[in-house]
Formats: C-alpha cells, structure tokens, sequence
C-alpha cells in the first residue's frame, strides 16, 4: 500500500536512523573485515560462505571498487566458484593478467586465507604499483566442493588448523590430475577462464607434507619438457627474483622437491632412485595444472607451503610469496609480453619438435636445506600435528629440479583425428585448440601409427589409462572421410595439440581412453607431414 503521506511516519523514521547509527557504530568499531582465521586467531579456516561474505565486506572499503565478483562457473554440487577480478578502472584493457587459485587440494588451506587477506589489501588501497600494469584474477577457493566436506581426519600431520575440507571433489576426483581429462566440472570452468582471460601467469597454491625441509615454501615452474623455451627460461626467471624478494623479507624458498620420491598416489609418477640421496622434484606430466599451463606458452608456477609451520606462517609465507611473483611479473612485464607473443608466434613459423619418454634431467650439485620436526599427539577429534623442530642444515646434494625428453620427433602440418566421438570434440573445444572437422572426403599424405602394444594400467582417477608403443608408418595416399577433424599444429596452442593427441604423448586425450574404441591395428590420430 502506498503511503498517504511523502515522509514516512516519524516513528518508522526514528528507528531506521537508529538502525543507521547501529550499524555506522558497529562499522567503526571492527573496522576493515576481519578473516575466518584471523578472528579464530588461526585456529579455523574459511567456508565459501565467509569467503563471499568478506569479499563482499572488501568492496565497501576505500577502493572496494576495483574489486568485482564474478562466478568462474559452478562446482559438481553445484556451488559457484567465486573469482574476484582485480583492476584500476580505466578504458582500454590491461596487457598484463595474472589469475591466482586457492584450495585446489581444500586440506591445503593457506592459499585461501592469504588471497583473502591480499583481496583485504587491494580493496584498501594497497598494491597500485602491481595494479598499474596488471589485472588479477583470485579465485580463493577452487576446489569448493571439498572445502565444505570439513573434518579432522582430512589433512593427518599437518600443524593445525584441526579441521579442514578434504582433497578430492565431490566426485572424488583430485582436480590437480586433471587438467587434460577435464572431468571434473571445476576443470572445465577453470578452462573457460583460461581461454577466456589467457592469464600471462598462473599461480596454484598448495601446502606440502612431505619431506622435512628447511623451507618456508617451495615451488616449481611448468615442469612439461614441452614448454616454449623462453617461456621456460622467463619462468625461471621470476623464480629467482621471488627467491630474493623473499629473502629479504625472511622466508627460505626454493625450487618443490622430496628427499626420495615414489608413485605416492598410483598414477605412474616418476620414481627417485633408491638409495641416491638427493632432493627430487615430481612430475612432468600435463595433467598437473602447472605443468598444463606451460603447454598454453604462459608462465605456470606452482606454489607449496610447508605443513609443518603454523597456519598463520604458512599463510604469510603464501601472501608474501604471491606478492613477489606479482611484483616480479610487473617489473618484467616488457620480458613477459615478448616472450609470450614469441612463443604463440613461433608455432606459425617455426620447425617445433614434440619430446616424448621424458625422465629426471641431470641433476645440479646444490646446497638443500634438511629440517626436522616434532610429533604432538592428538586425542580425541584433535589430530597428530608435526612440528618443524630446530635449525636447518645447509647439504650439498644433486638436485633433480627439471626433466628432458629422450625422444622427440617434428610437429606436423596437421594432426586427422578420424571418427572423433562428441567428447573428443568437445574436449578440444575445452581446451580452446582449434580445429575444423572435413564436410566431404579429402585425399592427403599422411603418416600412421601401427601400433605394437596396447597396455591398459590399474584404475586411477576413474580410468584405466592406455600406454601405447609402436612406430610411424612412411606417408602414403590416405583418403579422409567426410566427418574427420583436422587440427593445425601452427596454431597458438600447437604444444597443447600434441600433447592431447600424439600417441607417444605420456598425458594424452589417448591417455585417458578418449580413443580408446577407435584404437584398433593403428592409432585414429593421422600425421600431414609439413
Ligand atoms: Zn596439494
């Protein structure tokens, strides 16, 4: 019902100015919002629900407008995945973009807490060299599903907090294999942000639990011996500056790695030998989202807090780490631009050749630091922490940090992929590589692939997965039908092409039994000379 009169009725006025004066009162008493973990006082991490609420809190401080919020798309329960864009409002749009992810593992929690906690700053005003020539894409809490499935069994050993979510997603899946698979709802979004924004670098934040080191975070760039080679060597780079910018600020890093290294999780990873004492990176394969990202001619770095210091450390350690990659990527941002226009340049025109039966590189000779740590029993639903105990010491040892393909063989003109079913189609269309499928027969020399063993592995993941050996036949006369899909290997993600579909390829569409039907005598992937 309308109102007689044009003002309200004085008492309706008098209660709504006292609901104002409240809630000014309330604000200027808390201040800037506050995190989960920091109102815990680090004894509790966020749910999504904080998360969105606290961003939302960010967008009322000073400069809360250079934050918008946007859903990167929706989880396997159907939750969103909050992703907040970072930028200067101004009319032209930025050359330089950087996306960072949180919680891809959701016991890691530290990522989460740290973009909170960089989001906090950016609203209030913080960070305007970094902003000037850069946009940020935060998304804080990935792996959404498994960030709400809390409990206190689902990260054993790490220092605290007691409870938080759990690894795998909803449908059990651990999202950091499945970057080329892309089964995972998560993934496909994550890959329409890829496509979509083309970040120059892209920074997964973890927490490890695995060897006592001495470090306060370790990472690693793309490890795929495929990526562009000054995309590799600017990777590089930007890790050594963050080392220093880091030192200076009091944080040890350096480059992931374990002591021995196993096939921890079943899914063929390579080994260390035994009994070499040495520090071992872990794997070079695509379906590692760091390693995919490579293959996409951009930086990918992957960052590993350390599970044996305290939650509010490690979250520090993250922030801090974060800054300096941000910091380092402006600084080089000419370096950074070049490199990456080069690297989708030099699949047009360059003679580009594809490794394969990849292993450790030889290793460096160089000082690691060996920590240790103490065990404090848990009890009832408080579980087992460890500790980091004592002084680091400083060890010369081989450090196995890259890998180098033993095998390699020249990109094609085109791959044929002949009869490819619709989830062929449409994980290429995922992935953003181009490709144009043949409306009437076409005669062309091509190369096939005999194969000479088709062996299937334990389930992983869902799949059994498919490692094929045999050989290219000589080109021949080969009449494409009607319906085959060519893909051009001079194309911006040509490295990602073959890593999808080369039978030799060791995280391959092939891999993942996407060919499985169709892979009888020979491969349904054809090779068009150059
Ligand atoms: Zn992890």
């Amino acid at each position: 019902m309308r109102a007689r009169s044009p003002s309200p009725p004085l008492h309706a006025l008098s209660s709504c100015l006292a609901m104002l004066v409240v809630a000014a009162a309330a604000a200027a008493q808390s201040g800037p919002p506050r995190t989960v973990a920091e109102a815990s006082e680090w004894t509790a991490t966020s749910r999504a629900a904080d998360v969105a609420a606290f961003v939302e809190a960010c967008r009322g401080l000073a400069h809360g407008a250079r934050l918008s919020v946007r859903s990167a798309g929706t989880s396997e329960q159907g939750r969103d995945l909050l992703v907040v864009r970072v930028a200067e409002a101004r009319g032209k749009p930025f050359p330089l973009r950087a996306l960072v992810i949180g919680n891809i593992h959701a016991g890691e929690v530290e990522g989460k807490e740290a973009l909170q906690l960089l989001l906090r700053e950016l609203a209030a005003g913080e960070h305007g060299d970094v902003l000037a020539h850069c946009e940020l894409w935060l998304l804080p809490v990935y792996n959404v599903d498994g960030n709400e499935a809390v409990g206190p069994k689902n990260r054993p050993g790490q220092n605290g907090p007691d409870v938080v979510g759990r690894r795998a997603n909803a449908n059990g899946l651990d999202l950091n294999r499945d970057f080329v698979k892309a089964d995972a709802a998560e993934t496909r979004a994550l890959l329409r942000l890829f496509r979509e924004v083309d970040p120059h670098l892209f920074v997964d934040l973890h927490t490890t639990n695995g060897s006592y080191h001495g470090y306060h975070l370790t990472y690693s760039p793309s490890l795929s011996p495929n990526v562009d080679p000054g995309v590799a060597k600017l990777s590089r780079a930007l890790l050594d500056d963050a080392t220093a910018t880091m030192r200076a600020q009091g944080f040890a890093t350096f480059d992931y790695g374990n002591f021995e290294t196993r096939d921890w999780d079943g899914g063929g990873a390579p080994e260390s030998e035994r009994g070499v004492r040495g520090w071992w990176s872990y794997d070079h394969r695509a379906r590692y989202g760091v390693n995919y990202f490579g293959l996409r001619n951009r930086i990918g770095v992957l960052s590993e807090a350390y599970s044996y210091d305290g939650f509010r450390e490690r979250t520090a350690a993250t922030h801090a780490f974060v800054l300096s990659l941000l910091r380092g990527l402006v600084a080089r941002r000419d370096e950074v631009l070049a490199a990456a226009a080069a690297a989708d340049r030099a699949l047009a025109h360059d003679a580009v050749a594809f490794g394969h039966a990849t292993k450790f590189a030889p290793p460096e000779r160089l000082p690691v630091l060996v920590g240790d740590v103490a065990e404090i029993a848990g009890d009832g639903d408080r579980p087992l922490r460890r500790v980091r105990k004592g002084e680091a010491v400083a060890e010369t040892m081989s450090v196995f940090r890259a890998f180098a393909a033993s095998a390699s063989l020249p990109l094609p003109e085109h791959w044929a992929v002949l009869a490819p079913g619709p989830d062929v189609l449409a994980r290429l269309s995922d992935h953003g590589v181009e490709h144009e499928m043949l409306s009437a027969p076409r005669t062309v020399r091509a190369q096939r692939f005999a194969i000479g063993s088709k062996r299937k592995k334990p389930k992983y993941q869902g799949h059994q997965e498919i490692v094929l050996t045999g050989g290219w036949q000589e080109p021949a006369d080969v009449e494409l039908p009607a319906g085959t899909v060519l893909v051009a290997a001079r194309q911006r993600l040509g490295r990602l092409a073959a890593t999808l579909l080369e039978p030799q390829s060791e995280d391959s569409l092939s891999s993942w039994n996407y060919f499985e039907a169709t892979t009888t005598e020979r491969y349904p992937v054809l090779r068009v000379p150059r």
